[in-house]
């Protein structure tokens, strides 16, 4: 990394600067670059209330999780008309969250966060609850309002990707983080509140659930097996071959066996690498063409923008990270072109998925739609 001392902007490596700015209310802004010559010099012109700086965090005993608590969400910007979209750049007076003009890939500090660095008292309040320290930031994959990140190139996709690793590495290394979760929920079916495309990164002070499960499966099955959990259901979606959608040379995509979602895919690359700042050159390079592709076939199956979440998954900031494994979690609710799935009494309340449609099935319709796309 090297700092250009007249703009302060960062080289990251791969070609790419990051230039951190400040907007009104303190929040840092950074743009990501993959050409020189941008100054990312405007100035956020707007009058702001200071950010919201509390959220409690409380632990739910009969469970033994942590749920965020977070009251201000209630007020936050909900479907705007593309006029007064805040992640839209800033055009004359209609002033947004992105003072520049215009950007390629663009990241800022949540101004609604469900965690806040504010709330960095060491102490917890009470012995179930604790500040919700941590850091929320938003992603924006485009300037372009009504795109998608299925429809950007293959080029920009590599510095979203860019993107993500730099916040991954920046948002590990602020004390008190344990997790670094990457995530895109696309479509209002999913609780989208802005239409323009863009995702998310959460900075967890624990290991989420899920991923603490999946690393505890991991560890049990090794100390039973001698194996690795992950390395097995690799092979084994390879030698049956049915759920299969992309058989790369450096990913591996299939509809895992007991897909919980009509449509679900797990993106593994085919190197066991534990992070997301792991990812060889190679790597990156093929996940920029593969995911594109994955992603339009998704919007080819029914004919309809898919609405889908996309997760990345990853080992915590700290501790051993030899029961982790980097994949990259694709689902959707949509089963069919006018029916969601919704999660009822035995998902919601039990946690007993039930899949309306076959995962070979689901894999079949994937590859068909892989065909339309790249035909
Ligand atoms: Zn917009």
């Amino acid at each position: 990394m090297s700092t250009d001392a007249s703009t302060g902007s960062i080289d990251i490596g791969g070609g790419v600067t990051r230039s951190v700015r400040q907007l009104a209310d303190g929040r840092e802004i950074a743009y990501y670059d993959a050409s020189p010559g941008h100054a990312r010099d405007a100035v956020d012109r707007r009058q702001l209330d200071d950010a919201p700086t509390h959220t409690e965090l409380r632990h739910d005993p009969l469970r033994d999780e942590w749920v965020v608590v977070a009251g201000h969400r209630q007020a936050r910007t909900f479907l705007p008309p593309s006029s007064e979209c805040p992640l839209c750049p800033t055009h004359d007076d209609q002033l947004t969250e992105v003072p520049e003009a215009d950007y390629d890939v663009v990241v800022f500090e949540n101004r609604f966060p469900s965690l806040t660095q504010h709330d960095s008292e060491p102490d917890p309040l009470d012995q179930h609850t604790r500040h919700g320290f941590g850091r929320c930031e938003v992603v924006c994959f485009t300037s372009n309002h009504g795109s998608a990140l299925a429809q950007v190139t293959p080029e920009r996709l590599r510095l979203v990707l860019e993107a993500w690793i730099d916040r991954d590495r920046v948002l590990s290394a602020i004390p008190g983080v344990e997790h670094v979760f990457v995530f895109e929920n696309r479509g209002v079916e999913i609780g989208v509140t802005l239409s323009h495309p863009h995702g998310q990164i959460y900075a967890y002070p624990f290991v989420p659930p899920r991923d603490a499960q999946m690393i505890q499966a991991a560890r049990s099955y090794r100390e039973r097996t001698g194996g690795s959990l992950h390395a097995d259901v690799i092979a084994a979606e390879i030698a049956d071959g049915q759920r299969i959608v992309h058989d790369g040379e450096h990913w591996i995509a299939f509809v895992p066996r007991a897909a919980r979602w009509p449509f679900e895919l797990q993106i593994f690359t085919r190197r066991p690498i534990a992070r997301l700042r792991d990812l060889s050159d190679d790597e990156r390079a093929e996940f920029s063409t593969m995911y594109l592709s994955l992603l339009r076939s998704l919007d080819a199956i029914l004919g309809v923008p898919m609405p889908y979440i996309a997760a990345w998954h990853q080992a915590p900031v700290h501790g051993d990270p030899q029961d982790s494994r980097l994949f990259l979690e694709v689902f959707s609710l949509r089963r069919a072109a006018q029916k969601l799935k919704y999660l009822a009494g035995s998902e919601s309340a039990a946690g007993v998925w039930i899949n309306d449609i076959s995962p070979e099935d689901a894999a079949q319709a994937l590859r068909d739609g892989l065909r339309l796309v790249t035909a």
